[in-house]
């Protein structure tokens, strides 16, 4: 059997493939010993994990939503690791049958992966498209990453929750200061792609777009200002509808693994 890993920064969903599934809360498991045990109990004999963080060479290089992340050589079976938001714009790509296709998702982070002629575009060392971390502008606090004007500072889960700290209030987008706020971060991050990448498809997910689909409207309606026309006219802008995307495309990756 093979097992597709999702590891986020709030839940590890997992899938052996053909059979079960689950999803698990991160901070109410031990991962390296709830994957052992998986492996153990299903006989698996290889796995992919799609990994919220940087990851180059099968190797993590940083995960800073991620608190313990497993030693994946210690399971001592073939392994294949790459960046959820790669593996999202994989499943998307092949969900939409679309070669130039632009994923833009908000979860606890911000990310975009992005596919060009039916490949990831990965840049040197697998770390090109992260617009989480572009500067946009100054917060009362810091990313992941170090910086304090990040993207991701603005359109992410875990913004929400620091900005609904700061101004003491709920962290929801039902709050018009959050809910403005998020639009327009998450309309910059469309229209950087969207400008730079140039899809045929830009589809936004995670689970902040997936509980207010109206952001998918909302970056629609603000492109054209942020935006060259040329770039955004026949750029098609639509909300996921994959149920996970991170974990099909760790499954493709498991069919290619051989
Ligand atoms: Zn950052």
């Amino acid at each position: 059997m093979r097992l597709a890993l999702d590891i986020g920064g709030t839940y590890l969903r997992w899938e052996v493939v053909g059979s079960v599934a689950g999803k698990e809360k991160i901070d109410t498991i031990d991962l390296q010993t709830f994957i052992a045990t998986l492996i153990e109990k299903y006989q698996i004999q290889a796995l992919a994990a799609s990994i919220a963080g940087q990851v180059y060479d099968n190797r993590v290089l940083s995960a800073p939503n991620i608190a313990h992340l497993p030693d994946f050589e210690a399971f001592d079976i073939p392994y294949i690791l790459e960046n959820d938001l790669k593996c999202a714009a994989l499943a998307e790509a092949k969900f939409f049958e679309c070669d130039y296709l632009v994923a833009l998702y908000s979860g606890t982070g911000l990310g975009s992966g992005a596919i060009e002629n039916g490949k990831i575009v990965r840049g040197w060392h697998n770390l090109a498209t992260e617009i989480g971390h572009i500067p946009y502008k100054e917060a009362p606090f810091r990313c992941g990453c170090g910086k304090d004007n990040c993207l991701e500072l603005f359109a992410s889960g875990s913004a929400i929750e620091k900005w609904a700290h700061y101004w003491q209030i709920e962290p929801s987008l039902q709050e018009e200061r959050i809910k403005k706020m998020v639009q327009n971060a998450l309309a910059h991050a469309a229209a950087v792609l969207i400008t730079l990448c140039n899809p045929k498809i830009l589809v936004l997910g995670g689970g902040v777009v997936e509980h207010n689909p109206f952001l998918v409207d909302a970056v629609r309606q603000k492109l054209p200002k942020l935006a060259p026309a040329f770039a955004y006219n026949e750029t098609q802008i639509t909300l996921t509808q994959l149920e996970n995307a991170s974990l099909e495309g760790a499954k493709i990756l498991l069919e290619r693994l051989v």
